[in-house]
């Protein structure tokens, strides 16, 4: 599988694109309608077809351009079936799996961010999206978001994966890139030998501002970024 970073600077968001080199059908995960002509022109470019537009949680700090990959490429819109989205073809749950060409994309349900987080695997790699972040985690105070649901997520299912599995993230804000499972295990500071209760405490602490664009996201993504608001 290829896999291909490209950032949002405006966001710090990460989207990915996932392709199959033998059969070039391709995923995104996470694209930001503002990138929307970027990541099309590299799509055509790469002569990929574009299988899956797939979210790894109902963001509140952009916009997807799944509903306009849906149009361009005939993309199937996916994500957890928590967030009831009715613009989504396809609402996923633990344990689905996708197909690109012969290689698979595997959902692990890895709620607490939100309730609608999804992890994606491949082989070698896991997509976290706001769930494992390189030495951080997400928030949980929104969203239906839960520190001890987060704090399962991550030990009880994320970090029971190989610990060279690379773990790319949906944001960084410090010019980070990638991480792995083990570098996570030993080394994020609201995880390593730190306990449930600890954690729940340290979340309770942090006292985040509400995000600047939550009540333009949220309603924009369960519209899958085709609606009139912003
Ligand atoms: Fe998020």
């Amino acid at each position: 599988m290829q896999i291909r970073q490209l950032f949002d600077s405006e966001t710090s968001t990460f989207t990915y694109l996932l392709w199959n080199e033998v059969s070039k059908e391709a995923a995104i995960i996470d694209s930001v309608r503002e990138q929307f002509e970027r990541d099309s022109a590299l799509i055509s470019e790469l002569g990929l077809t574009l299988k899956y537009a797939l979210e790894t949680h109902v963001h509140a700090d952009h916009i997807t351009a799944s509903g306009l990959l849906r149009e361009h490429f005939g993309a199937t819109v996916a994500l957890h079936e928590n967030s009831q989205s009715r613009c989504a073809d396809q609402l996923l749950l633990e344990g689905q799996t996708m197909h690109l060409g012969n290689e698979l994309i595997e959902v692990i349900d890895t709620p607490g961010h939100t309730n609608t987080d999804i992890s994606y695997k491949i082989d070698g790699a896991v997509f976290t999206g706001d769930a494992l972040m390189i030495r951080a985690c997400g928030r949980t105070d929104f969203q239906s978001g839960s520190s001890l649901v987060l704090y399962h997520s991550i030990t009880k299912k994320l970090f029971l994966l190989p610990e060279n599995t690379t773990v790319y993230p949906g944001h960084d804000y410090n010019g980070r890139t990638a991480s792995s499972i083990g570098e996570e295990k030993a080394l994020n500071p609201y995880f390593a030998g730190v306990s449930e209760k600890e954690f729940i405490q340290k979340m309770d602490e942090l006292n985040l501002p509400q995000p600047q664009r939550i009540d333009i996201a949220v309603p924009g993504n369960m519209a899958c970024g085709l609606n009139k608001v912003a």
